[in-house]
């Protein structure tokens, strides 16, 4: 099976530091590639993840593009989509489209009309964000849906549902092996990894951190910012502006410190070494990517019990949940009762990339069955 893999324009595959769309694909296209897909990946001309074929319609990532205002920005998915449109047009040997770009991805294969391959959507994201597209979505039997967890999905709309082959819980590299690999030795902090934006809750976290008396370190991008340094005062995006107005002033670069993004050998350590990883949600998290990272490197969750955090933490065995924020704070100061072992030994079992490519693989051969049929 020859299976075309959009990643989209935003960010190479593999990232280099935060990308989680980017990280899901890079995991899961070798261990696809080992049971026998042929992976053209459509990304951007920087991606060095080892496939059969690179599409792209822009050299780089467009990652510093998002977060501009609508009409400077709408235009660079259109573009991406419509290169992948054109490949499409012009060869009759993909079988399947496997498809990651936010909203404009689903929209755009679903007009392909019924000679294009079938295709399966992933949605990584929270799904309250397109009501309109969502509510009245008509995949016409040939775009099927996949979550990402199955409380993501619970919370659909029935539109949408109606068009959903399941969930696939997310994977990471890290997971292969976790349970072989040596026990980290924690340092004295607590971590929350990921973008600085409200749904993370990263203001939450911080006040806390202060209040209750632990250290807390932030990693991540504000935006289209990496490192600290580059973050302008008056940067005008939402990010930003969450950044200054409700994060930095907990920032104090001892209780609390930002170290803006961090990526390969440095992430991991950061991740083993870290007591917990902090989640004060303020958002119903859908897949949770540094959920499964973290056990794999042995470091439980301490979190709000919101979106996919029940389903992929074992409350009391892998991590600490919660729905009280200041009973947050209290399970992150007791967070050394989770044994990393647990952690690990869960990781290896429930998240690896071999069971998420086996689990895709499934999915797609049941839609193009399910399409080959509807058409004879
Ligand atoms: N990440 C990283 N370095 C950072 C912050 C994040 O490598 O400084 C990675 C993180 O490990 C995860 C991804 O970026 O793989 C973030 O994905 P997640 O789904 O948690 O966040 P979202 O996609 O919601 O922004």
């Amino acid at each position: 099976m020859k299976v075309l893999m959009n990643a989209g324009p935003w960010l190479p595959v593999p990232p280099r530091g935060y990308g989680g769309i980017e990280n899901v694909v890079a995991t899961l296209v070798p261990p696809l590639r080992e049971l026998g897909v042929e992976v053209v990946l459509a990304s951007v001309g920087t991606s060095a993840l080892p496939v059969d074929e690179l599409l792209s319609v822009y050299p780089d990532g467009q990652f510093g593009a998002l977060q501009r205002p609508y009409n400077q920005v709408c235009g660079v998915a259109q573009a991406h989509l419509h290169g992948v449109v054109r490949a499409l047009r012009e060869r009759d040997d993909i079988d399947l489209v496997h498809d990651h770009v936010e909203a404009v991805g689903l929209a755009t294969v679903a007009a392909l009309g019924p000679d294009a391959p079938p295709a399966l959507h992933t949605l990584h994201w929270d799904l309250a964000k397109h009501p309109d597209l969502y509510g009245g979505f008509d995949g016409g039997g040939r775009v099927r849906v996949n979550g990402v967890s199955a409380s993501q999905l619970a919370r659909a709309p029935e539109a949408l549902r109606a068009h959903s082959v399941g969930h696939v819980h997310l994977a990471t590299p890290l997971a292969t092996g976790a349970d072989r690999r040596p026990r980290p030795a924690k340092g004295g902090y607590l971590l929350i990894l990921g973008r600085i934006t409200p749904g993370k809750g990263q203001d939450l976290g911080a006040r806390l951190a202060h209040q209750y008396g632990f250290d807390l370190i932030l990693a991540g991008p504000v935006g289209p910012y990496r490192d600290p340094a580059d973050l302008p005062s008056d940067a005008d995006n939402p990010d930003a502006r969450y950044f200054h107005e409700k994060v930095a002033p907990h920032v104090d670069g001892q209780r609390v410190r930002w170290i803006g993004t961090v990526h390969g050998q440095e992430r991991d350590d950061l991740v083993a070494g870290a007591k917990a990883v902090l989640a004060p949600l303020r958002w119903e998290e859908p897949g949770g990517t540094f959920v499964v990272e973290s056990l794999a490197l042995g470091t439980p969750v301490v979190a709000l019990a919101r979106g996919c955090l029940p389903e992929l933490v074992d409350d009391g065995h892998t991590g600490l949940l919660t729905d009280d924020e200041d009973e947050l704070a209290e399970l992150a100061l007791a967070a050394d009762k989770i044994d990393p072992a647990d952690c690990m030994a869960e990781a290896a079992r429930r998240f690896t990339p071999a069971r998420m490519a086996m689990r895709y693989v499934e999915l797609y051969s049941l839609i193009r069955d399910h399409v080959f049929m509807s058409i004879r």
